[in-house]
């Protein structure tokens, strides 16, 4: 199945910073309460750092206390699929277009969606409303 942006892992890596790579491109895991993200409350955009979608929406970000940004509702279409590493039963969460990995999403949210969508800053990039 191709994507919309597929490169080279040199591509990427030449592309992205350490971080963003260990995270998008290896699925890693920043540290709670490290990312840029967490507390940015500013009226804006959150776009794939990998690729440039636009993944989420400042409306449907809220104060979990999880430690990552988390969304209520992503703003369009996210790639969801069941993940069972590290002894979990989880459901990731991709960039659709690149395929990078975002985070993931737990049914422990607000109403009404009742969704938690717990999303590495690594994996984003902000733009503020103009
Ligand atoms: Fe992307």
């Amino acid at each position: 199945m191709g994507r919309k942006v597929e490169k080279s892992e040199e591509e990427w890596k030449r592309e992205l910073d350490a971080e963003q790579y260990r995270v998008l491109r290896e699925k890693g895991t920043e540290a709670p309460f490290t990312g840029k993200h967490y507390e940015t409350r500013m009226a804006g955009t959150y776009v794939c750092a990998g690729c440039g979608k636009e993944l989420f929406v400042s409306g449907d970000k809220f104060d979990s206390g999880c430690g990552w940004p988390s969304f209520a509702r992503p703003a369009g279409e996210v790639e969801e699929r069941r993940d069972l590493s590290q002894g979990m039963v989880r459901t990731e969460v991709l960039c659709p277009d690149c395929g990078g990995h975002l985070g993931h999403v737990f049914e422990d949210g607000p109403k009404p969606t009742g969704l938690r969508y717990c999303i590495n800053s690594a994996s984003l990039k902000f733009r503020p409303r103009e």
